[in-house]
């Protein structure tokens, strides 16, 4: 008679959710929705998983040791002062973890990842959601919103889905409350000319920078991210680490990719290039378009938004409609973006409504 019962938090997570495309087998798709990168793996990562997975029998290393000690020398920060996450989705699952309860508010801005509300929703804390002033963070609005019940901010910079970078990130992190976290996502941070935050980290036991392999790294499909701060800020973050949920071909591949840093940071300066062509390019047909310092573009097209996604689908190119908003185009291969910006074509008036 009656049915099981769940949480009424999954009501709120399920409103949100974006539905999934199926993609019709043998159809050329682009995929230019997910902002991930159009390269497969350099040769030393695809050979560093085939050697790990002769040992897939063996539980991977709860610690992450190996895979820490690497981003240790490559960040130039200890060890002891990063945990790594199932994607930085699971780092900042576990960093909710950490810190987030009934009664709890989590402030972010709006539109950003739909990462955080979904999590906040998940942990039972409030979200409280700050609109984007002009594409970017409003850090004045974001600082007026923390009340004694905030335990976390997150800053996602540059934002993702805007592109825009944060300016006066200091001023903030000094208006924030010393109990509470500060988490700087970068998780496109090797695509901007901004600086880090690992300095603004360094030094504070609040702030908390987040990064992940699944961008400039390639590994979106293998699912590592990390947070980096304070010693003791990540040894009460990494209580709440789901146990073995970064996998051993994860670890063994994010370190083989940290290893052939080289090569796909040329990928990412030939991402940027591009980013800076389509940009152009729309801007000379007309469309508006947020300046960006990720590996995509945002065009702010507000109610038109729809149309334009609808119109890239029905050619085979899938980008990230944002209803009501904008549209978010990962910058793929020049093959890709130059199927995307031959489906956008000219915008109807100089500001992109038809
Ligand atoms: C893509 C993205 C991530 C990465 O998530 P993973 O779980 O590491 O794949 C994190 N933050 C933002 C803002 C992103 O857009």
């Amino acid at each position: 008679m009656s049915a099981p019962r769940f949480r009424p938090a999954l009501d709120a997570i399920r409103a949100f959710q974006p539905t999934g495309r199926v993609t019709p087998p043998g159809e050329l798709v682009r995929l230019l929705a997910a902002n991930e990168s159009p390269y497969p793996p350099p040769g030393a990562v695809v050979r560093a998983i085939h050697e790990q997975a002769l040992g897939i029998n063996r539980y991977p290393d709860n610690g992450c040791g190996a895979l820490l000690a690497e981003i240790s020398a490559r960040l130039g920060v200890p060890a002891d002062s990063v945990a790594a996450g199932c994607g930085s989705v699971g780092a900042t699952q576990m960093l909710l973890a950490a810190v987030a309860e009934p009664g709890v508010e989590i402030v972010y801005a709006d539109p950003s990842f739909e990462a955080y509300r979904i999590l906040t929703r998940l942990s039972g804390a409030t979200p409280v959601e700050v609109p984007l002033r002009d594409g970017g963070h409003d850090l004045p609005a974001m600082a007026a919103a923390i009340t004694d019940r905030t335990r976390l901010v997150f800053v996602c910079n540059p934002n993702n889905p805007t592109g825009t970078v944060v300016a006066g990130l200091e001023d903030f992190v000094e208006q924030v409350p010393p109990d509470c976290l500060v988490v700087l996502d970068e998780a496109y941070i090797e695509y901007a000319r901004t600086g880090d935050g690992l300095a603004l980290a360094r030094g504070r036991r609040n702030v908390l920078v987040l990064r992940t392999f699944s961008k400039a790294y390639g590994l979106a499909g293998l699912r590592v991210g990390f947070v980096a701060g304070h010693p003791e800020t990540i040894a009460a973050i990494r209580t709440a680490y789901l146990p073995f949920s970064v996998n051993s071909i994860a670890q063994a591949a994010a370190i083989a990719a940290l290893r052939s840093a080289d090569e796909l940071m040329a990928r990412v300066s030939a991402t940027i290039a591009e980013r800076d062509r389509v940009s152009a390019e729309l801007v000379a047909q007309g469309w508006p378009v947020t300046p960006s310092e990720a590996n995509f573009v945002w065009l702010p097209l507000g109610d038109r938004a729809a149309d334009l996604a609808v119109r890239c689908a029905a050619a085979g190119v899938v980008v990230r409609a944002f209803p009501g908003a904008g549209v978010r185009i990962t910058i793929g291969t020049p093959d890709d973006n130059d199927a995307f910006l031959k489906v956008a074509g000219p915008a109807r008036r100089p500001d992109g409504f038809a």
